[in-house]
């Protein structure tokens, strides 16, 4: 493992829809032999501060990083960025709102739902309230705490999901605005989970063109959620694009199935993109 080191490039905390600390990614991270990890949670660099200093007590490596949810051209995306200046004006500014809006979003949702069943806004602020995003997982843990559903996958596939009554679409940023905030702010983008099961429309090759000439530097193809069928597709859209493959689990705590260390990036493409970034630790 020594000489291949491997980083985990995608994982989530507390600080949005995870269920760990930070502190716990560091030690799952150090346990699976990995050489270090980048914290990317939702709409927030909150957990940054603590990233490095547990990834330093296991002589980790801490990249830090966030993730956005986009749209453009009829195509849902989600977005990485790596290193970049968490002071940014106009990067803190948009964070700020998308965070507002995702709070009246989960309302209405909450608000529908209470209708028919025992939830409130307060029991979602109940459990999340170490997270500075609140979004639809916390809501399936109030249903959790409740009895109403098993657990989030449940909640996701049923209650929360696109096609249920009680569902309100989130307002996401263009997808090539979300690049450039990122680029200008000094961080290195990679697309996330291009081939992710509940994407309806694959990115093209158009459009991964523009978003590489937008600044995307990479693209997530291993990963857990990828869908061998779409994969096959977007891995054709992205030859010759001179993108940065990279790998990583998407950990959640006990949120999703995924386990640290599942997919990983080598060192040497880790070294790659942090070429690219204001802040590479
Ligand atoms: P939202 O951003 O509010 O639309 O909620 C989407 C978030 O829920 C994503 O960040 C996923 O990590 C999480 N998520 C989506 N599907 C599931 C699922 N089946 N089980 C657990 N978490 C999920
Ligand atoms: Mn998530
Ligand atoms: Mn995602
Ligand atoms: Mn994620």
């Amino acid at each position: 493992m020594h000489e291949h080191p491997q980083y985990d490039l995608h994982t989530h905390s507390h600080f949005s829809d995870g269920t760990t600390s930070v502190a716990e990614i560091a030690e799952l991270v150090a346990a699976a032999g990995l050489a270090g990890f980048a914290l990317t949670d939702h709409d927030s660099v909150r957990g940054w501060e603590e990233g490095r200093a547990a990834a330093a007590s296991y002589g980790l490596d801490f990249i830090p990083g966030i993730e956005l949810s986009t749209r453009e051209n009829g195509v849902s995306s989600h977005i990485l960025g790596y290193g970049f200046n968490p002071r940014d004006e106009k990067l803190l500014t948009a964070l700020q709102q998308i965070r507002l809006m995702r709070v009246r979003r989960v309302q209405e949702i909450v608000a529908k739902l209470s209708c028919d069943y025992q939830i409130s806004w307060e029991s979602v602020q109940g459990v999340s309230a170490s997270a500075e995003t609140i979004s639809r997982p916390h809501i399936a843990d109030a249903l959790i705490s409740s009895g109403i559903v098993a657990d989030r996958t449940v909640a996701f596939n049923t209650l929360l999901h696109p096609s249920s009554k009680y569902y309100v679409p989130l307002q996401e940023l263009r997808t090539s605005t979300a690049v450039q905030l990122l680029r200008k702010a000094g961080g290195c983008v990679v697309l996330a989970h291009p081939a992710a099961f509940r994407n309806k429309t694959i990115v093209s090759r158009e459009q991964l063109r523009s978003l590489r000439e937008a600044g995307l530097a990479g693209i997530e193809l291993r990963h857990p959620e990828n869908d061998p069928q779409k994969l096959a597709r977007v891995c054709e859209a992205a030859t010759g694009l001179d993108l940065r493959i990279t790998g990583a689990s998407d950990f959640h705590g006990s949120g999703k199935p995924n386990r640290v260390g599942s997919y990983t990036t080598g060192g040497d493409t880790v070294a790659k993109l942090r070429e690219q970034m204001l802040l590479p630790s």
